[in-house]
């Protein structure tokens, strides 16, 4: 499939603060690398919105004909409690805490985050590679950068210089900070009086002899610093130069900064062709945070097991709200809203359900080539997907207009709104079309439903006509409808 056919793609670039065309590097590839979790705890639904706007840039790109090598880190060491070069590792800590060994956190909440991301249909990444995993190539990162005159040791520990790099390098320009800003900013920190400025940072970290998670290193044993993982992943798995780096939007300084002056000054090169960032998620017009007591978690939300929360809600639910605004704006959950989101996925999933259904005429009164092209202008125009739903709407207003008999579509036309639909909602939205909702008594209504359809399977097989159609028409008695479809037997409430 060629990009052409689909017409050029526009996305909002951080580092020039303006909309641009998309070209990539060495077509038909796009490399992508977006920052991931950091292993210490339960995702909440903020870092979900974070990892869905990546997810359906990925699945954009995919669809218009790029080939994408999707680079997701985990991060499981190196995180510090202060965010910058204090406090505990956050990792350490919560092992600790919880009385584990630090690699059973990593595994825990690696597992529980990708439970998470499977929940909310967030398609696994090319590479998930992790910091751990990584430590020769950090090191040889750190060694580069030494090298290069923008690094230096003091007492085991490795620091950027961040004034003798802006000499000569741009510092500050993604996050729009100025060296002497940032200079009149500064507090004390752990390792002041090692640092030759307070703006330096480190690069790798002298390890006490009671810390869990060190490495052997030229400068004793230690462990990297939390920005460098991503700089040396991303150019193992990328090269270094790529075309996308993404991240939520507190991750733009100091991460991303730190990111462009350790690749320039171990390589020599910027590393990165366009940034992109995601906005945050609000609740009530709050930020999320777990502090606030408004950052649930999913299971939260599924069973609407929280005082901010009137009822639970499904997982497509959520990823449905969060698809109808665009990812550069916040975000704000209500119930209001969620609940809105509720009533719209699901006259588009029921109309989904009636395009086998629909009856060609001889004659077209709506035009579907012209509907799919504006659903794909508004994905090229910087991911605006909720212009492109407000277009599926468009779409569900002709497939029910058709399927009561008030508006005619040829049996050509209803073949494109078929695959257009489904391509759209299914691949590009990643929206699963499901039948129960959040609530466990329909997962349980749904495993009965399913024994039923078995037993009719059965029947049928044995020639059993008689049970078969007895079993169909006593389950539409109580309102469950059975479908036959190619992909085998579905049911919905009539
Ligand atoms: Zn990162």
């Amino acid at each position: 499939m060629s990009d052409a056919k689909k017409g050029p793609f526009f996305l909002t670039n951080t580092l020039s603060r303006r909309k641009e065309e998309f070209v990539p590097l060495r077509p038909p590839h796009v490399g992508l690398y977006v920052c991931g979790p950091t292993v210490y705890s339960d995702v909440h639904l903020g870092n979900v919105r974070s990892f869905l706007t990546f997810d359906v840039l990925y699945r954009w790109l995919t669809f218009i004909g790029y080939t994408v090598r999707y680079v997701r880190n985990i991060t499981d060491v190196g995180h510090l409690v202060g965010d910058v070069d204090e406090g505990e590792d956050k990792i350490a800590k919560r092992a600790r805490l919880e009385q584990l060994e630090p690699m059973e956190i990593v595994q825990k909440y690696t597992n529980g985050f990708h439970d998470v991301m499977r929940l909310f249909n967030i398609l696994p990444p090319s590479i998930e590679p992790t910091a751990t995993g990584h430590l020769i190539e950090q090191i040889e990162m750190v060694k580069r950068i030494i090298g290069s005159g923008y690094g230096y040791e003091a007492n085991g520990s490795v620091y950027f210089d961040v004034p003798r790099f802006a000499e000569k390098h741009a510092y500050g320009e993604l996050s729009g900070r100025r060296i002497d800003e940032l200079l009149a900013n500064t507090r004390d920190t752990e390792g002041m009086e090692e640092k030759r400025s307070p703006l330096d940072f480190a690069i790798w970290k002298k390890a006490e002899p009671s810390h869990l998670m060190k490495w052997p290193s030229p400068w004793g044993e230690g462990f990297p610093g939390w920005h460098l993982e991503c700089s040396a992943m991303s150019t193992k798995y990328l090269g270094r130069t790529f075309d996308i780096h993404g991240g939520g939007m507190d991750l733009k300084f100091p991460h991303h900064e730190c990111e462009i002056a350790q690749s320039v000054a171990a390589d020599g090169e910027a590393p990165v062709r366009y940034w992109m960032h995601g906005n945050m998620l609000t609740v009530n017009g709050r930020k999320m945070a777990k502090s606030e007591g408004n950052g649930f978690t999913p299971e939260e939300l599924l069973t609407g097991n929280h005082k901010l929360l009137e009822k639970g809600y499904s997982a497509m639910t959520v990823r449905f709200f969060m698809l109808q605004c665009h990812y550069a704006s916040t975000l704000d959950f209500s119930n209001a809203a969620m609940q809105a989101s509720e009533k719209g996925l699901d006259r588009l999933v029921k109309a989904m359900a009636l395009l086998p259904k629909l009856k060609a005429a001889e004659a077209d009164e709506a035009d579907i080539d012209a509907l799919e092209r504006r659903c794909h202008a508004a994905m090229n125009d910087d991911l605006n997907t909720p212009v492109m739903i407000a277009e599926l709407f468009e779409a569900v207003r002709i497939i029910n207009s058709v399927h009561d008999g008030k508006l005619k579509l040829t049996e050509a036309s209803i073949g494109k709104l078929r695959t257009m639909m489904r391509v759209l909602v299914r691949d590009v939205l990643g929206i699963r079309e499901e039948v129960a909702d959040a609530k466990g008594d329909d997962h349980a209504l749904d495993a009965l439903v399913q024994e039923f359809i078995r037993l009719r399977a059965e029947a049928k097989a044995r020639k059993d006509f008689a049970t078969g159609d007895a079993i169909r028409d006593r389950l539409a008695a109580i309102g469950i409808v059975l479908k036959d479809t190619k992909e085998g037997t579905t049911w919905e409430r009539a």
